[in-house]
């Protein structure tokens, strides 16, 4: 089946210095991708990448299979229409001086909006995200912050688009409130199959609401799983880690280097995670590889020397 979109071999950053190292990365029809990773290693880099804002500096996007890394002008703007960011800060797709209404109809029919026009269309979407329909007439700035985000979250439906990117949006929270948005985020993917990649930088999160997860580090995807196979049997080290920064109650911890990570603009040679990484330091003379050769992304793990899986 071809993806809906596709990152492939995807190098891309900021006046020339590349963030993101050839990235590869699927979303197919229906499924939820979570992209974790520490601030700084590229999610929402790719994130614009994905969405036309940042053009990838080698590599392709790929939107149902057709490349859309050099479209400008009315095409891009099409495109921006197939795929909806929803960012962490809603005031940022929400316009203060509109009503949720007029929004809302704008998004539905951006040539004949209107909030009268499409009054029920916008009920609809209201309901959708748990809202009453009462909120149509206010404006952004009369709701709380949960309220707000599930606005933006009915914006970018009402688009219909073919793919929702979601970006830390419930990292400005509180965190009740940020569980009332996450589930609301994963029952709409189960009841609309949502085709969504969803970012955040918190693991707990992203198991909530993902299907698959990818783990970035420095600016590449390290391990791409199953969201089940990812939290029970993490390959990577760096998987490991994280996980393990995750308070589970349990008392047994790996071994683990825990340093700042490394400035993403000049990545360690090799394998850019072996100076954190306890498995390298593990091995002495035997990891010698690790400092000398980035490993690719195979059988859903970029590492050397991945984690036995104990049976
Ligand atoms: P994340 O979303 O995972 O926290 P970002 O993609 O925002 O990571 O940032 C990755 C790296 O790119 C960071 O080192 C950041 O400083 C750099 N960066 C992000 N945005 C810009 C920008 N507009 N100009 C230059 N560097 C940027
Ligand atoms: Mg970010």
């Amino acid at each position: 089946m071809t993806p809906v979109l596709a990152a492939s071999e995807v190098t891309a950053g900021y006046r020339g210095t590349p963030i993101l190292h050839a990235v590869d990365l699927e979303l197919e029809q229906g499924r939820t991708v979570g992209l974790v990773g520490e601030s700084g290693s590229g999610k929402s880099t790719l994130a614009r990448t994905l969405i036309g804002l940042l053009r990838p500096q080698s590599g392709r996007i790929l939107l149902d299979g057709a490349d859309v890394t050099a479209l400008r002008g009315p095409q891009l703007r099409a495109l921006r229409r197939r795929i909806q960011l929803i960012p962490q800060d809603p005031y940022a797709s929400l316009n203060p001086r509109m009503t949720v209404g007029e929004t809302l109809a704008e998004a539905i029919d951006p040539r004949r909006g209107g909030a009268r026009r499409h009054a029920d269309a916008v009920a609809r979407w209201l309901e959708t995200v748990a809202l009453d329909a009462a909120a149509a007439a206010r404006f952004p700035h009369e709701f709380s912050g949960g309220q707000r985000q599930r606005i933006a979250i009915a914006r970018a439906l009402a688009v219909e688009p073919e793919v929702i990117i979601a970006d830390e949006v419930t990292s400005a929270l509180d965190s009740s409130v940020q569980a009332e948005v996450l589930n609301l985020l994963a029952d709409l993917r189960r009841r609309l199959g949502l085709t969504m990649l969803f970012i955040s930088h918190d693991l707990t999160v992203v198991r909530h609401v993902s299907d698959a997860v990818a783990v970035m580090y420095l600016g590449r995807v390290v391990e791409l799983a199953a969201r089940d196979e990812l939290f029970e049997r993490p390959q990577h080290p760096y998987t490991r880690l994280l996980l393990d920064s995750v308070p589970d109650g349990s008392e047994v911890r790996a071994p683990q280097i825990v340093a700042e990570p490394p400035d993403p603009r000049s990545p360690p040679p090799g394998c850019a995670f072996h100076t954190r990484c306890a498995v390298h330091h593990g091995l002495g003379d035997d990891g010698a590889r690790c400092r000398t050769e980035g490993p690719l992304l195979a059988g859903g793990v970029a590492c050397h020397h991945p984690l036995r899986i104990a049976s």
